[in-house]
This record gives structure tokens, C-alpha cells and sequence, in this order.
């Protein structure tokens, strides 16, 4: 999973929004202050609910995502962002946990990295998921097809009735 970085790419500054979904307070609070102390414009929040509104009304550039959520698990809270949010899922778990990092890769998640980690493999993640292609802004608005191209399946469905 994990894909080779240049060291311009781990040199390169991220900017934007970040949203944490995470329910222990203290790891929260950490995750918090170390992305803003990097210039990131952070969102919290403790449970799904709340944080799919955060991502609705924000448009984060990236989400990290602890999978062990009180109410809504973690693998619904994604599978509900995909509906409306392309931005890249960087899932924290226990290390242990590695049937639902796959269970989350396959949900829609991007990346996945065990707890307890070190900050700067957080950031590292952070940097390789924002440089990726086709994630430069959050949303999930470009249609699949292109206006004003058919495909032939269209061209087709009216001859069948
Ligand atoms: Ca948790």
C-alpha cells in the first residue's frame, strides 16, 4: 500500500482543510494542533453525524478518519462521504485491526495507517494523499460522463422500447 515518496514531495508544505474524525479526545486534541501548527485549516469532530455535516459545508481537501466511532461506525461514515466527497480518507485503526483497514480501503478509503503512529508518518500520508492526482479540490461534482457525450448504451435504449 504504501507508495514511494521523493524527498520533494515530503519537503512539499500542504495547505487547506483537514477534517478529523476522531473520538478519544486527547489523540483528537494532538491530531489538532499538529496539522494547524502546519498551516492546515483543521475541523474536529467526535461521531459520523456531525462530521458528515463539517464535510458537507466545508469541502475538506483530506479527512482522517478513526474507524472505532461511538454510533455511526466508521466504515458507514465513509461509505455515506463517497456520496458527495471525493477527497482523500486516510483511515486510523489499531494496528491489530487489519480486516477493517481492508474492509475501509474497499469502502472507499484511500490510505491506512495503524495506532498508535508517529506524527510525522501521519504527515508523510497527509502529503503523498494530497499530492495524488485527481484529488486537488474536495468535491464530487464532475459528472462520470462529460455533457454533451452519449454513450452507446444511449444510442441503443430507444430502438429496444
Ligand atoms: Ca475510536
Amino acid at each position: 500500500m504504501r507508495a514511494p515518496q521523493t524527498a520533494a514531495q515530503a519537503r512539499q508544505p500542504v495547505t487547506g482543510r483537514v477534517l478529523i474524525i476522531e473520538d478519544q479526545r486527547p489523540l483528537r486534541r494532538v491530531l489538532e494542533l499538529n496539522l494547524a501548527a502546519r498551516g492546515l485549516q483543521v475541523d474536529s469532530a467526535a461521531s459520523g453525524i456531525p462530521a458528515l455535516g463539517l464535510a458537507r459545508r466545508n469541502s475538506p481537501r483530506l479527512i482522517i478518519l478513526d474507524l472505532g466511532l461511538p454510533g455511526m461506525d466508521g466504515l458507514e461514515v465513509i461509505t455515506r462521504l463517497r456520496v458527495f466527497c471525493a477527497a482523500p480518507i486516510l483511515v486510523i485503526s489499531a494496528r491489530d485491526a487489519v480486516t477493517a483497514a481492508e474492509d475501509a480501503l474497499a469502502a472507499g478509503a484511500d490510505d491506512y495507517l495503524g495506532k498508535p503512529f508517529a506524527i510525522d508518518d501521519l504527515i508523510s500520508r497527509i502529503q503523498a494523499l494530497c499530492a495524488g492526482p485527481g484529488h486537488q479540490d474536495g468535491s464530487a461534482e464532475r459528472p462520470a460522463i462529460p455533457p454533451g457525450q452519449v454513450s452507446d448504451d444511449d444510442g441503443v435504449a430507444g430502438s429496444r422500447g
